[in-house]
């Protein structure tokens, strides 16, 4: 699934060159800017990366009327634009495509960077009618992404700013984490995020929306869906787990999942706390979580570790997965106070 296409601008999204017409500016492509609005209404991110001064990022904002998630305008080398936009946003460079009218720029990123979709603008003009560019739903996060980056560039250059500890931080923005039972409506956000989360998803397993219907109703199991605000913007639905009890009094939790946009702001640390917690308090002896073992869940494995689990030596079974465990007698993770806990039945 494409999360962000970079852009070109020079006879890319503008049909003409920046620089060559200071007199008067060149319009935007019509049929570019209406795949721009198109894309950004089903969630896909927009970035750009020129070979010009940064002015012209803000000339393509206002007249495509277009919010872009990041923008490199410069003279150093397309792949590297790409790459730092995509390091930037906290994505991966199989979720990015890239579009340049130049065919050498093209050649020079799909060498440098095999993993980026690399189109020519007549390519990117079919594009919104090819899957890997729409979603069958349009979640509200979706519709909202572009705002939400947006917010999390403010957030960051406040971040930069501050003077203590990341936590005085995340206090100071007044971050509300709030970890409730999923209901019915939430599933087509759940199946959103079992399919985009990578770094952050214990399973590595889809799951579609009525699968989630189904786990959202069963008995003996519990769907919390975690959700994630401050005073930069709401973020909605980041995340989720789903835990089962079994007879012997170990919690086991199949699938933990969490936007890469809430990296960084204590809320996966807060959903492991939680669970620790409730399952204790449920009292079970032991919490489990299997969780497939790739190169791209380390962040996932890592949360794991800090909230005291561990996988037996020899890790990863026949099916990818080691069981991340952690005995529930002893000193608890903990929840911040920020955290908000909806009534659980
Ligand atoms: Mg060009």
């Amino acid at each position: 699934m494409i999360k962000c296409v970079v852009w070109d601008i020079d006879n890319t999204v503008l049909s003409g060159v920046y620089l060559e017409s200071p007199d008067r500016l060149p319009d935007a492509d019509p049929v570019i800017a209406s795949v721009l609005r198109e894309l950004a209404s089903r969630g896909v991110l927009h970035a750009l990366a020129s070979r010009n001064p940064p002015e012209a990022a803000d000339y393509v904002r206002q007249v495509t009327g277009t919010s872009f998630a990041a923008a490199r305008c410069g003279w150093g080398s397309k792949a590297d634009a790409v790459a730092a936009i995509t390091a930037e946003l906290d994505l991966t460079l199989d979720a990015v495509a890239f579009v340049d009218d130049d065919m050498i720029e093209r050649a020079e990123v799909a060498a440098a960077l095999p993993r980026v979709l690399v189109l020519s603008p007549e390519d990117a003009a079919d594009a919104a009618s090819w899957p890997q560019f729409g979603p069958a739903v349009v979640t509200d996060e979706a519709r909202r992404r572009a705002e939400m980056y947006e917010q999390r560039r403010r957030r960051q250059a406040a971040s930069s700013k501050f003077a203590g500890t990341r936590e005085e931080f995340l206090r100071q923005v007044g971050t509300r984490v709030t970890i409730a039972p999923a209901v019915a409506g939430d599933a087509a956000r759940l199946h959103e995020l079992s399919v985009r989360t990578h770094q952050l998803n214990s399973s590595g397993v889809p799951l579609g929306a009525a699968e989630f219907g189904v786990l959202i109703r069963a008995p003996g199991r519990l769907v919390v869906a975690v959700r994630l605000a401050d005073d930069f913007g709401d973020d909605g639905l980041v995340g989720a787990a789903v835990t089962e009890l079994d007879d012997a009094g170990t919690w086991s939790v199949p699938l933990v999942m969490m936007s890469c946009r809430a990296l960084g702001r204590g809320v996966l640390d807060s959903l492991l706390g939680w669970l620790c917690r409730s399952a204790a308090r449920a009292g079970a002896r032991e919490l489990q979580v299997p969780c497939l073992v790739t190169e791209r869940n380390v962040p996932m494995r890592l949360a794991l570790a800090a909230a005291g689990m561990r996988a037996a030596a020899g890790a990863a079974g026949a099916d990818g997965r080691a069981i991340f465990a952690r005995s529930l007698s002893g000193e608890l993770p903990p929840v911040p106070d920020w955290v908000t806990v909806e009534t659980v039945p």
